[in-house]
């Protein structure tokens, strides 16, 4: 490879994002491995929190969390809940949708990771819980575009965390079960490990079931007392039902530690003009009883998806620990005494998701391609069309019933065709229906899409065929088609297009108001001097952040000089000369201290030492 030829070559580094409930990850490859991508205050996971603040600012992070008790109605966490849903939230003097809200959210991110990869275009594969319908998929998809990313690939959740696992113990076989209990949602996947291939067997969950929950439960608990002790209910009062919310996260999370906390708040709420507080002790026993019908059900999960992948808990050979709920002793003993086995914690639970986002990333941008790993997913939903229900007794079946095409847990991605017939006389048009879903009849199912195919021959009924084909892609994308057997008219759909085509200018409408929001806070800027101190400790942070970047390339960049100086008397002609073009690569890189041409010069090496075996 020449330095031309390599200079031509444009390094396009994909970002994993595990676009959270609660919190939010970013990764990327780094020196063949996942590595995460620093947020605010040096942490690798952010808030998934969105504040308006009065002045204009859009502030997402621990800054926003810590808004939501004085300014709740400025203020919006766990949008990921409504993902998908034709909704909005004011917030200020504006409604945002949660597309809009989680871009605001991605937009923070991709400012972290454009500090880190330098400035551009960026892709960026996003993860969704395993159970997210094409629609909230779709958002998700939306939201990342609002933000600025290319997305290139939505993944399950599940899946990602599989694969973080599956790139650090290649040579195993056998089966992991991932069990995911983050703060809003509960996943768990069946995954098979086969020489060094991954494929999602199944996947269970409940996408309304986390800590969030287990939180909601201890305010309850909380308010209870306090209503007891002083007959008002802080939850009525809005600041005081988020002080008390903030509060039951702290103690369950102490609780995780010690087998009892006391709980002393001042002031939650007044009555009759009187502060009211509250001081009590909650016991680790006293916590798990109120969760336990939630855990419970997180069980009854686990033995869903061990009959669909069809396994014996003995069968199960690894079980990953994922989300920061799995933290609660209670959740690791569950687990434990199911399956008999000591569960894997050897993964940070709450980076993990955006660990395997990267790795899919990492396939998908070659970075990691020598790895040999290839993963196959599963359809979170049968997916499948309205027919009449079967003859019975010689009568006619009834309209509406559901006839599953794809059905649930088959790999995909997924071609599959079936053939149908028409049911009347000199029928020359058929609909088609599309739905998803696991009910019998259609009117339980969730309504996809529908089109009518025409130009069918009119025969007697149930001699026209007509062929429905559904393909469903690693994105979540379904397509449909229908031909007629003796026509040769065909007809297709994307649900992707049929949903988008009334969305494009809502896309457009949003990306403006996103705009217009950011140009908004920068107008506060110029005549605002209140922020400014926050600004610079948000800037000296990031600086801080890119000095380490730099300084960790700059050393693998002269590991690098190294190596291939050793290597260069034993070459000669074009392997000596692709060395020395290297080597001058990662001179000049070293010279510029850029990251992003540091970055170019060390794939170029890595590509290199693959190529000359080194
Ligand atoms: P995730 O969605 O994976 O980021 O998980 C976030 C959830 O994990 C939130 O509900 C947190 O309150 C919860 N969490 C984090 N750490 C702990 C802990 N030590 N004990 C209990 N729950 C925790």
């Amino acid at each position: 490879m020449s330095e031309t030829s390599y200079k031509d070559k444009s390094f396009r580094p994909i970002v994993g994002i595990d676009l959270g409930t609660t919190n939010s990850a970013a990764a990327y490859i780094f020196k063949q491995k996942p590595k995460m991508i620093t947020l605010e205050y040096d942490h690798n996971t952010i808030p998934s929190v969105v504040l308006i603040d009065p002045k204009g600012h859009i502030v997402v992070g621990e800054e926003a969390r810590n808004a939501l008790v004085a300014m709740p109605d400025r203020t919006k966490a766990a949008v990921k809940r409504s993902m998908g849903e034709d909704v909005s939230f004011p917030l200020g003097d504006q409604s945002y949708t949660p597309e809009e809200l989680s871009a605001f959210i991605l937009k923070e991110i991709k400012e972290s990771v454009d500090e880190v990869l330098g400035e551009g275009e960026k892709e960026a594969v996003i993860t969704v819980p395993a159970y997210f319908t094409n629609t909230q998929r779709q958002a998700t998809k939306k939201a990342g575009e609002l933000a600025g990313f290319v997305v290139e690939r939505i993944i399950n959740e599940p899946t990602a965390a599989a694969l973080a696992y599956g790139l650090q113990n290649l040579h195993d076989d056998g089966h992991i079960l991932v069990y995911d209990l983050g703060g809003g949602t509960f996943d768990v996947s069946v995954v098979e490990m086969m020489g060094g291939i991954l494929e999602v067997k199944a996947s269970a969950g409940n996408n309304q079931l986390g800590g969030e929950d287990f939180d909601w439960l201890l305010v309850d608990w909380l308010a209870e007392k306090v209503q007891s002790e002083h007959g008002v209910d802080p939850r009525q009062d809005v600041r005081g039902k988020a002080r008390l919310k903030e509060e039951a996260e702290k103690v369950k999370k102490e609780l995780s530690f010690a087998d009892s906390v006391d709980v002393a708040i001042p002031v939650i709420t007044v009555k009759n003009n009187v502060p009211v507080g509250l001081d009590v002790t909650i016991t680790r026993e006293e916590f798990i009883s109120l969760i336990k019908p939630l855990l419970q059900e997180t069980e009854e999960k686990l033995r869903q998806v061990l009959e669909d992948a069809n396994l014996q808990p003995n069968e199960i050979d690894e079980v990953l620990l994922v989300g920061g709920s799995t933290r609660i002793p209670q959740v690791h003993k569950l687990v434990h005494q199911f399956f008999q086995k000591e569960p894997r914690s050897d993964i940070n639970p709450d980076e993990v998701v955006a660990q395997g986002a990267a790795v899919q990333a990492g396939i998908k941008s070659g970075a990691l391609s020598k790895k040999g790993i290839i993963v196959t997913d599963v359809a979170p939903f049968s997916m499948g069309i309205a027919v009449l229900s079967a003859n019975l007794m010689g009568r006619m079946g009834k309209p509406g019933a559901f006839h599953a095409i794809i059905p649930r847990n088959t790999t995909i991605p997924v071609t599959r065709t079936e053939q149908f017939s028409t049911t009347f006389d000199g029928q020359t048009e058929v609909k088609i229906e599309i739905f998803q879903g696991e009910n019998d009849w259609v009117k339980n199912n969730y309504f996809l899409n529908e089109f009518i195919l025409e130009g069918l021959a009119p025969r007697p009924a149930g001699e026209e065929g007509v062929e429905v084909t559904f393909r469903y892609n690693l994105n979540g994308i379904l397509e449909v088609k229908a031909k007629s057997v003796s026509t040769g008219v065909e007809m297709k759909i994307t649900v992707e297009d049929a949903l988008d085509r009334s969305s494009e200018t809502a896309f457009y409408d949003s990306l403006a108001k996103i705009e217009s929001a950011y140009q908004l806070e920068d107008e506060a800027d110029a005549t605002e001097s209140e922020w400014t101190l926050l600004d610079e400790l948000e800037d000296g942070d990031n600086i801080e952040g890119e000095d380490e970047t730099l300084q960790e390339l700059t050393e693998e960049a002269h590991d690098w000089l190294t190596r291939f100086t050793k290597e260069l008397d034993n070459r000669e002609g074009k392997s000596k000369q692709q060395l020395l073009n290297a080597m001058s690569q990662l001179k000049e890189a070293l010279d510029g201290k850029n990251t992003t041409q540091l970055h170019e010069a060390i794939e170029y090496s890595v590509d290199l030492a693959i190529d000359l075996e080194l």
